[in-house]
């Protein structure tokens, strides 16, 4: 006797949805994501398609009515919760627009709860399009099967993030003068945790000395070479959830 093929399928498109989620209620998705079901995915009447709403989790829905710039579902099953994320925020100093996007990406994938972004004197981009960070995030959300959106905070200087840091987190300082080696940092430092990351030209002297002396920096190592900035906030934080994240725990 054949298994019954699992519903719904691994391969069904995966959205955001605004709306928030429950069995039997309708929603429709309109203009970039119909396109995308639409035309891309060429769903039909009767597909499934699973949605979140960074509310209550993930829901198996079905397609019931799709037009080019309209697409309706009805939810059934709830399938998983929100997942709980990690507490770690990333702070990358602003890059240039193609390398900072690749740390929007990189960071979600990762697992980060928060995307805090940095201006410092040597950065060579001092604004970030919200709009558009936040399509990037929320495509790799969808892509990596994540639960839970990452929070995108507004653009931060140096001073105001040092100066507003929350008491109980960890403010691990990615120096490439030098610091603990970041595994060893990572894995004995209990709690919330945050990695500041410098721009193309680094952090210069004054920043470097306002950020050590702040009673929640850790300065710490990513190895003997120098990264780019995007290299060392994704290889920070894969080390981070290696160390003290979510990979721990495999069920
Ligand atoms: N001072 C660097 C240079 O001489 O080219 C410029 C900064 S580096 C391109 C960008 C940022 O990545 C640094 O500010 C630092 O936060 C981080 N970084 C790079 N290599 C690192 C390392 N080996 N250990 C820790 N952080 C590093």
């Amino acid at each position: 006797m054949p298994a019954t093929p699992a519903w719904p399928p691994k391969s069904a498109p995966r959205l955001f949805v605004e709306d928030e989620l429950g069995t039997g209620r309708t929603i429709a998705v309109e203009d970039n994501q119909a396109n995308y079901l639409a035309r891309v995915m060429r769903v039909t009447e009767g597909d499934a398609v699973i949605l979140c709403d960074d509310l209550t989790g993930e829901w198996a829905t079905r397609v019931t009515q799709v037009d080019k710039r309209r697409v309706e579902l009805e939810v059934g099953q709830h399938l998983r919760p929100r997942e709980p994320v990690p507490d770690f925020w990333l702070c990358p100093a602003l890059l240039k627009k193609d390398r900072f996007d690749l740390v929007l990406e990189k960071a979600t994938e990762l697992g980060v709860a928060r995307i805090a972004p940095v201006v410092t004197r040597r950065c060579v981009a001092d604004k970030l399009n919200p709009e558009r960070a936040d399509t990037i995030v929320t495509e790799a959300a969808e892509q990596c099967a994540r639960t839970a959106l990452p929070e995108i905070a507004p653009v931060a200087k140096l001073d105001a993030l040092l100066r507003d840091w929350p008491q109980d987190r960890h403010l691990f300082f990615a120096d490439e003068e030098g610091g603990e080696p970041a595994a060893d940092a990572f894995c004995y430092a209990e709690g919330p945790a945050a990695l500041l990351v410098g721009p193309e030209g680094g952090f210069d002297d004054a920043e470097r000395a306002a950020i050590r002396a702040h009673a929640a920096s850790v300065a710490i190592s990513l190895g003997p070479r120098i990264l780019r900035g995007e290299t060392a906030a994704i290889a920070g934080t894969a080390v981070w959830m290696a160390e003290a994240g979510d990979w721990l725990d495999e069920e």
